[in-house]
């Protein structure tokens, strides 16, 4: 069968499962208290995919080219027995790679049980490594040795090695780059800094508040020498750079200076079942009401391959560009 391919050219090879809306912290930069307080709607429970919905979803969508699944949310670990769902889509025959995205607060309880269940890979978000920085970053009481500690329950359900992701805010965790970056050598965790983009429309996104890929490669080599390394794959979307001492690689995710969207190949689902096919997309597809209604496996095949099919977006090139505009979907709802 001949790949499914959008208006562009570009293959759909992964795809983002978010499994809730909901989140056991606040980060600032992506669900502030503010508007995602007490009074917040979340999404009831009949409203989301179910384990079955999912996995279906993800055959049809293996059945289209994608090879790489990433549970998200929201916290995924806040979906009740979310083992059960990995070990579903784990065994879906053509799929390589099942990962999830954390917060880490609560791997400590269910890395085990996700390692069991088939999960290959995990990422956990880390954006400060003293205890200020990090309740102010969350806005939580939980300490950052939580998180720290479910890093290693990781390693020890041998989901090594872990990879830590880090967005960076000028003034506000700018100061951890080097403590964090001791820190993943010291550890032998996968770092990658992300620059600080401007998913939504509640995080008070400024472009002075984006630290630069090349400044923060700057800032590590001065304190230990790098050099870049040649990706393995084009959508790769993180620069490598290895330590010259022989401690490991640290990586730099360039989404706003130095855009991929000529390499994206990512489609996502929100968790009640619409297919976005862009982090800055402004609304999406609804497959639920297909799957609830009684279309085929063939009949969700053909919309997604529609909706693939017309897929340009090309969002971060042309905020390069010109700027974005207009309202867009947030980050907590469709999961990074
Ligand atoms: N709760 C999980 C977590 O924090 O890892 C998974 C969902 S979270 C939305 C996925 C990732 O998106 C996190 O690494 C988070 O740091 C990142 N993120 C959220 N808002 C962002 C923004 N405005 N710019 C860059 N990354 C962002
Ligand atoms: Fe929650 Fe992750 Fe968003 Fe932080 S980044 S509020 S942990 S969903
Ligand atoms: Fe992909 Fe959209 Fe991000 Fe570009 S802006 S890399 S098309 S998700």
């Amino acid at each position: 069968m001949a790949p499914l391919l959008d208006r562009l050219g570009r293959p759909v090879e992964d795809l983002r499962l978010s499994v809730t809306d909901r989140c056991n912290l606040r980060c600032r930069y992506c669900m502030p208290r503010e508007v995602f307080g007490p009074d917040h709607a979340f999404l009831p429970r009949s409203e989301l995919l179910s384990f079955e919905e999912l996995s279906r979803l993800a055959r049809v969508f293996v059945g289209l080219g994608v090879r790489k699944l990433r549970l998200t949310g929201g916290e995924p670990l806040l979906r009740h027995d979310l083992p059960d769902l990995v070990a579903q889509l784990a065994v879906i025959p053509g799929l390589e790679d099942v990962a999830l995205t954390t917060n880490g607060v609560l791997l400590r309880r269910d890395a085990a049980a996700l390692a069991a269940a088939g999960l290959r890979r995990i990422t956990v978000s880390l954006d400060a490594l003293d205890d200020a920085t990090f309740q102010q970053l969350a806005d939580t009481k939980a300490p950052v040795g939580t998180v720290l500690d479910g890093i290693e329950a990781a390693r020890e359900a041998g989901l090594d090695p872990v990879k830590v992701n880090c967005v960076l805010q000028r003034g506000v965790n700018d100061d951890q780059i080097e403590a964090l970056a001791g820190w993943a050598r010291d550890t032998g965790v996968t770092l990658r800094f992300i620059e600080f983009m401007d998913v939504g429309t509640t995080n008070g996104w400024v472009r002075d508040r984006m630290v630069p890929a090349e400044e923060v490669a700057q800032r590590i080599g001065a304190s230990w020498p790098i050099e870049p390394v040649e990706p393995d794959r084009p959508a790769d979307v993180a620069e490598r750079f290895r330590y010259l001492d022989g401690a490991g690689e640290v990586g730099i995710i360039a989404s706003v200076s130095r855009p991929f969207c000529d390499t994206c190949t990512r489609a996502r689902l929100s968790a009640v079942g619409e297919l976005y096919t862009c982090l800055f997309a402004a609304k999406g597809t609804d497959l639920r009401e297909l799957l609830r209604s009684g279309a085929t496996d063939t009949d969700l095949a053909a919309t997604v391959a529609a909706v693939w099919g017309a897929r340009t977006d090309r969002a971060s090139e042309l905020r390069a560009e010109a700027g974005l505009t207009g309202p867009r979907v947030e980050m907590s709802y469709i999961g990074g």
